[in-house]
């Protein structure tokens, strides 16, 4: 059959040539060792972890090289794009300080190697077909779902490979061009499949993360365009990564099944493949066993998750990093001042099995980098989230913001900060005392310590303690106090002989905790007392009289 026929009957308005598209996309001017990365999200309105966590590869990639990281949307399954879901995907990727250097953008494309939405690619992707269709290497086949799925179950019941080859593929690769032409007059729906060839062969690709990968060969008659002419995942793709020059494709481990077809297709058109890393799959530890982190079960699978519990955009960076890269840990413990984008990140140190989603541990990493912030950086960005999520609590920031301040330098710097707050929604509750319209008891006061005698000591307190007293003076008169009421001074002593006390100091201290803060586990009561002021700390403690 003549091929060139048969690729003018099929893309009657496809003019442009494989060799124009090369020279209008032509090799990138970069310095050597610069790397051109991306993702590829679908516009489906769910950004996930995983998106995150292989941009932020890529980012790294790009920008430790000053190469090109850019954001490519993967919109060929109509299905499932919702309205809006690009300005989500960017803002969540801004959100949490990924930038991208080109790409699509809420408004429409910056950069030279779109367009980059790709539904808009269309008529590239038809350049490509109608190539391979005039090589002889790709043919339109009218198999109904019904007959594909007939075939399914056939070699389902042979215990065959589940696809079009072969055999199964011989009816359509032997009609004749006439035939093409009367099925398309007819309106009957065709699919465009690449001809694969039988063979035993087996193919080895280089996984920047998983090492040599060596899999059989293609031998599919896979869909390379869709019946309404946009590309299959694979198609795109390969034509998508070559032209915008990726030097690296990162994506999860789900699609190294589908690697022999990519690979089939690359060396079709004679291009050189990315260097490919496969990601491994987020799971999370139920019980005793791992498993995979579902959209179902588990709300921090969505990056909305993050942004909504107010978790610090760089704590989520470091705890990824700390998955992704097994050495960070150690790295942040030897640079606990420098900025994680500091840390070298390498393709070599990434885990192959499982990467483990812990909570506890985001939390963990969470504390340690807002114990490393200002008091002004800390309220900045408490405040900012408060804006989105909690107004009323913004509004108390807002007007006692020189108070907040000062409640969020206590205990901060020094060798042991304190490691208090773990995202901005806990530190509403956290610090919810130090504002009168939040104030509450959560706590109850020490057994110890009776009513009669808390009114007492309180009466004593009030009339003993100068709110001018430095922490050390007022230290010394807690001590006499504690004494004076039978108490020991040293708990240790106390420990040794409680029938000779009513209680030891701890219970003194926690008392005057549950009075100003409602609680018995609240930063240092002098600090406290002097955040609060003279007068409402006196308020608080006079209740108890
Ligand atoms: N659209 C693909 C996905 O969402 C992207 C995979 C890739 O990066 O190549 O999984």
């Amino acid at each position: 059959m003549g091929f060139d026929e048969l690729a003018d009957l099929l893309f009657p308005n496809i003019v442009t040539t494989r060799e124009e598209l090369e020279q209008r996309f032509p090799d990138r001017r970069m310095a050597q060792g610069a790397n051109v990365t991306r993702i590829g999200p679908s516009p489906t309105g769910f950004v996930h972890l995983g998106n995150l966590y292989n941009a932020i590869i890529g980012e790294r990639l790009a920008h430790q090289t000053d190469g090109i990281f850019y954001l490519r949307i993967e919109d060929t399954d109509d299905k499932r794009e919702v309205p809006g879901a690009v300005s989500t995907i960017i803002n969540a990727m801004t959100y949490f300080g990924v930038n991208f250097d080109e790409g699509a953008t809420a408004e429409g494309d910056n950069g030279e190697y779109g367009p980059y939405r790709q539904r808009q690619r269309k008529n590239i992707y038809q350049t490509f077909a109608k190539w391979l269709v005039r090589q002889g290497k790709a043919y339109p086949c009218f198999l109904s779902e019904e007959e594909v799925s007939a075939i399914r179950e056939e070699q389902n019941e042979k215990k065959e490979d589940i696809g079009i080859y072969g055999r199964y593929a011989e009816k359509n690769r032997k009609l004749t061009l006439s035939e093409i032409k009367e099925k398309i007059e007819k309106g009957h729906k065709w699919v465009l499949r690449y001809k694969g060839c039988l063979n035993s062969d087996y193919i080895t690709v280089d996984d920047a993360i998983r090492g040599r990968l060596e899999m059989p060969r293609n031998f599919h008659d896979f869909i390379i365009l869709k019946s309404d002419g946009i590309p299959t995942y694979h198609f795109a793709h390969v034509v998508d990564d070559h032209l915008m020059r990726s030097t690296h494709v990162i994506r999860g481990e789900e699609w190294i099944p589908s690697l022999p077809i990519h690979i089939e297709l690359f060396r079709e058109f004679g291009w050189e493949h990315p260097i490919y890393c496969h990601t491994a799959t987020l799971m999370k530890i139920e019980g005793s066993s791992k498993r995979k982190l579902s959209k179902r079960k588990d709300p921090e699978l969505a990056l909305s998750y993050y942004q909504e519990e107010g978790i610090p955009q760089d704590a989520v960076w470091e705890f990824l990093l700390t998955i992704l890269n097994s050495n960070y840990e150690e790295w942040r413990i030897a640079n606990p001042a420098s900025d994680y984008r500091t840390f070298p990140y390498s393709l070599e140190k990434m885990s192959t099995s499982g990467a483990l989603v812990d909570l506890d541990k985001l939390r963990d990493v969470s504390k340690n980098v807002v114990s490393r912030m200002t008091a002004e950086e800390v309220y900045e960005k408490w405040y900012g989230w408060c804006m989105k999520y909690d107004e009323a609590y913004a509004g108390l920031l807002g007007k006692y913001k020189d108070r907040t301040i000062a409640a969020l330098n206590v205990g901060r710097g020094g060798d042991k900060p304190r490691r208090d707050i773990e995202t901005w929604k806990q530190a509403g509750q956290f610090m919810s005392f130090y504002f009168d319209e939040k104030f509450e008891i959560v706590d109850t006061m020490p057994e110890e310590c009776d009513k009669e005698m808390i009114g007492s000591f309180f009466r004593q307190y009030l009339e003993r303690i100068d709110y001018n007293d430095d922490s050390a003076v007022w230290f010394g008169k807690v001590k006499e106090l504690t004494e004076e009421f039978g108490f020991a001074v040293k708990p240790k002593d106390y420990k040794k002989n409680p029938a000779a006390y009513k209680g030891s100091i701890v219970h003194i201290t926690n008392m005057l905790r549950v009075a100003l803060t409602g609680r018995s586990n609240a930063p240092d009561i002098w600090d406290v007392t002097h955040v609060l002021g003279e007068e409402r700390a006196k308020e608080r403690l006079s209740r108890w009289l």
